[in-house]
This record gives structure tokens, sequence and C-alpha cells, in this order.
């Protein structure tokens, strides 16, 4: 048996080893790294400067060529290969302030990202620093005050199944891959969402680091004008390190799939699905995506969740089982946690991506006959056409008293143009243009976008079919936190 002495020394030496291998990498200068401004010029970054950053962050700091580059700068969504100069992978707010105060320093095209799923790829850059909170991923539940602190970088499945031990939950998104930082910052519609209010509509605090490496304490009287804007505002005005939400109690559900043929009848499903939803109570989410199966078969899907017990949900329901013969009804009473998928590993996904969305406040005929033309119109197995009801707890509160402005919506949508990674050009332009050409035919019936649900190419420009009057008011509150646009990448609101 090995003595005291020598087991306390080899603690000391593991204890000291980080240490060293940091002194070794300083004592290997870093060569010079070609990067982006934020205007789009060509910068040099000194190496010494990039040893400097290195040194004061407690994660890592991976430029091209490093080990598990590759793997770091890997996005959600295949459709984007971004290449960053430097990724600093952030284990706290320290490491936060330091990264976005290093890209301010050197006027550094800057990425945030929080659980790297947005559709637009806009976590990641091409030659910038990308502020990477994906290590930061801790959840705190205080069921005494019902409050959950969530980390920058945690994922819906991370607050779902810390929250569901103690019986709560805040409205999150209904893919539990999707970060709650982007979800949240943009709004956040899902399963609760009727019942409990949109993602942001929960968020009562957030620490947040500025564009000028300031950390600031958000809440209801600590700087409320900034918690104002992170209810929806998107990523504009700070990286969000930590957030705060508010539970509910949250017991089992009763939900699943209910699909039918599409062919057996699209027009009449999607308007008994809207008049349906116009009389729905609030503990009722439906979800209706038009997709095709594996054999290509195509469906009209409905995702449906009832937060409350089962024979009240089976009465509210079965108007929907009349829709026509299922061809799948799974509807039973599943955990939360199940119905969210949070019980599953977070992935990636295994088709590019080209999405386009924005609200619905009721459907008329002419909405129904434009959607049915586009789907009739194509052969294409990998487009997806989908709604989310919203209306209840969500259309309650004021269009200005959060960022969010589309209160009166009853529904979201989105239409979806998917490919293999290895498609070629033709098949993934086929796709991409199915969904522009959807999207424009459909956009002029709508009722405003839905930042979350956007392609990179709506950023620029028409943010105000997002944010409606309070436009004005997050132009103006950029302009105070974030003068420079130093966070550009994401649904931009240009400062005032
Ligand atoms: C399969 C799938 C299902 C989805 N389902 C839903 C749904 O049901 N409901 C819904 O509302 N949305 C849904 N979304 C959309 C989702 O809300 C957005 O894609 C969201 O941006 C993802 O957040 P993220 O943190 O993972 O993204 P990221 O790619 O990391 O970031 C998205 C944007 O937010 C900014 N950002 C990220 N983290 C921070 C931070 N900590 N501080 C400041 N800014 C930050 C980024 O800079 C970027 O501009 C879904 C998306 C996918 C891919």
């Amino acid at each position: 048996m090995k003595s005291r002495a020598f087991v306390a020394a080899g603690l000391a030496a593991l204890a000291t080893a980080p240490l060293r291998s940091r002194r070794a990498l300083a004592a290997t200068a870093s060569a010079d790294v070609n990067a982006v401004g934020l205007e789009g010029a060509q910068l040099t970054l000194k190496g010494a400067d990039i040893d400097d950053l290195r040194a004061g962050l407690r994660g890592e700091l991976i430029a091209p060529g490093q080990a598990g580059y590759d793997e770091a700068r890997r996005l959600w969504n295949p459709a984007f290969d971004r290449h960053p100069a430097l990724i600093a992978r952030c284990l706290g707010a320290a490491d936060v302030k330091r990264a976005v105060s290093f890209a301010a320093a050197h006027g550094l095209l800057t990425a945030v990202r929080g659980g790297g799923h947005s559709f637009s790829g806009q976590s990641g850059c091409d030659g910038g620093l990308v502020v990477d909170l994906s290590p930061m991923r801790t959840v705190e539940v205080d069921p005494t005050t019902r409050r959950a602190r969530v980390g920058g970088g945690a994922l819906l499945a991370h607050l779902d199944r810390e929250a569901q031990g103690f019986g709560l939950a805040t409205p999150a998104g209904v893919v539990a891959d999707t970060g709650v930082a982007g979800l949240t910052l943009g709004g956040g519609i899902g399963r609760l969402g009727r019942k409990f209010g949109l993602s942001c509509d929960n968020l009562v605090g957030a620490e947040v680091v500025t564009a000028d490496g300031r950390w600031l304490k958000v809440s209801a009287t600590d700087d409320a004008d900034l918690l104002w804007g992170l209810r929806g505002g998107a990523g504009n005005f700070g990286v969000v390190t930590e957030f705060v939400f508010a539970l509910h109690e949250v017991g089992p559900q009763y939900g699943g799939t209910l699909s039918f043929p599409y062919d057996a009848g699209a027009r009449g499903v999607l308007r008994n699905y809207a008049d349906f939803l116009a009389g729905a109570p609030d503990e009722l989410y439906v979800g209706l995506d038009v997709d095709s199966d594996d054999k290509g078969q195509r469906l009209i899907e409905l995702d449906v969740s009832y937060n409350g017990p089962a024979k009240d949900a089976e009465r509210a329901i079965a108007p929907l089982r009349k829709l026509g013969k299922p061809h799948e009804d799974s509807l039973a009473v599943a955990s939360y946690t199940k119905l969210q998928g949070s019980d599953n590993a977070p992935g990636h996904a295994h088709h590019g991506i080209y999405l386009r969305g924005g609200f619905v406040n009721g459907m008329t005929a002419e909405f129904i006959d434009t959607v049915v033309g586009c789907l009739d119109g194509t052969q294409l197995a990998t487009v997806d056409l989908g709604f989310q009801s919203i209306g209840g707890a969500i259309g309650r509160v004021k269009p200005h008293d959060t960022a969010f402005w589309n209160r009166a919506a009853t529904c979201s949508m989105h239409v979806l143009g998917a490919w293999k990674p290895d498609a070629d050009h033709d098949t993934i332009e086929r796709n991409k243009e199915w969904a522009r050409s959807t999207w424009t035919k459909l956009e002029p019936l709508m009722h405003g976008r839905y930042v979350n649900y956007a392609s990179g190419e709506d950023h620029d420009g028409r943010m105000s079919a997002a944010y409606g009057e309070n436009y004005s008011r997050l132009a103006a509150l950029k302009k105070q936190y974030d003068p420079k646009n130093q966070f550009r990448l994401n649904a931009n609101i240009k400062p005032a």
C-alpha cells in the first residue's frame, strides 16, 4: 500500500497539471491568425494577443489547426460550415467578459453560441470569434421560490429534466436539443405556452455581459429596460450568461401523435384545425405538420399535448379524432419530458435545413388554398410546412409589455426544405427554392415574422415585420447597450 505522503504528492501533482500544460502552451507562442472585422475587413490577430486571451480564460481557446477545432465549430444545422478565427469555450461569466472585451478591442466579428441550434447558423461565423457558452449548462432549481437559474449554453433537455425532478417546468420549445438561450431571447413557443405564456414571458431575471465588457444583473427592478429587451429582442443587447425563469407545477400530460393521410383531404383538415384552435382550452397545444414518412407517403401529423387530467384531455381532443380515419393515433398519458423528447441525448440534424416562418392570425380560405396549392405543386419528399398553436396566455400579454410583438396571432407557421448532407447542388437549390417561393406566396397573407424561424436572409432589413411598434424602442435600447453593433449575428436591430 502507498504511504500517505506519496498519495499527497500524487494529488498535488494532479492539481498542478492543468497549470503546467497551460504554461507549456504559453511557452509555444501562438502564430498570428487572419481574421475578419465587424464590417468585413481583413485583420491580423497577433499571436501574443491570442496567448494573453488564452492565459486569461478558464475554458479553452481554440484556433484553426488545433485539436478539437472541427468539433467545436460544428453547428446543429449542417447547412452551415463556418470557419471561425477563434473559438472561446467559456466556463463562466468571467470568460465571457474576457472574450467579449477581446473582440471589442480588436473590432472582431463576433458570434455568440448558446445551444448552436439556430436554423440561420448565426451562432457561428467565418473569420470571427465565437463566444461559445455550450460548456455553461448548469441548471439549478429552487422549488421553494419556484425559480430556475439556467446557464447560457443549456439545452431544453437540461432545463426540462431538472425542473421535472421537482414536478415543475417553464414553457419551452418542442424539441429537446434546442438551446434555452436563442429560444428564449427570440420568444419561445411550445407545449405549455397557451397556459403559461412564451419562454420569454417567464424570464424574470438574467445576468448579461454587454458589448463594453460590463456584467449586469438584470431584473424587474435593475436595468428593467434591458429585461424588457431580452424578452423577445433576440441576442442584440449582450451575452446572457444566466437566465432566471419562473416555474409552474406541471404533472403528467396526455398527448402524442395523431396523423392523417394528406390525400384524404388536406383543405378540410386545415379548416377544422383552425376552427378547433379558436375554441380550444389553454391546457391544449396542437402542432400540425405536413411532411412525408420514410416511404414517401405525405401525412398531416398533429403533435398534441394536454396539460391536465386524461379524462378532460380526451373530451377536449375528441373533435380532432374525428378529422378523418387516423393513420396513427398514439395519444396517451405521458410524462412531460417524454413528450418533449428530453429523455434522449442531444444530437445534430441529419439534414441541412432552409426555413422561413412567421405568424398567422386566423386562417382565411385564401390562406388555406395557397398552402394546399404550394404543397400540391411539389413532389419533393423533404419539404415540410407546419403550424404551432399559440394564443391563450401568450395573447393575454400586451404587445408593448415585452419586446415580443405578435401577441394576436393564433399560430406560428414555418416552411422548410431539407436535404441530406451529401445532396448535390441542384437538390439543395430545389428544396430551398420551394421554401422561398412558398414563403413569398404566404407572407402577404400572414401577420409578421418570427425571429426564431428565420433563414438568415431575412435578418437584414424588415425587422419591423417581427417587432412592429416595438422596433423603435428596441433600436434605442440597442444604441444604449451595443452602439457599435458588436452583436450583429442575430435578428439584428440596428442602433437608433
Ligand atoms: C429542430 C428545431 C425545433 C425548434 N422548435 C422550436 C419551438 O418549438 N419553438 C420555438 O419557439 N423555437 C423553436 N426552434 C427555433 C429555436 O428557438 C431557435 O433556433 C433558437 O435560436 C435556438 O437557440 P440556440 O441557443 O440553440 O441557438 P444558437 O444558434 O446558439 O443561437 C441563436 C441566436 O441566439 C444568439 N444567442 C445564443 N445564445 C446566446 C446567449 N447566451 N446570449 C445572447 N445571445 C445568444 C446567437 O448569437 C444567435 O443569434 C426550433 C429550432 C430547431 C432547429
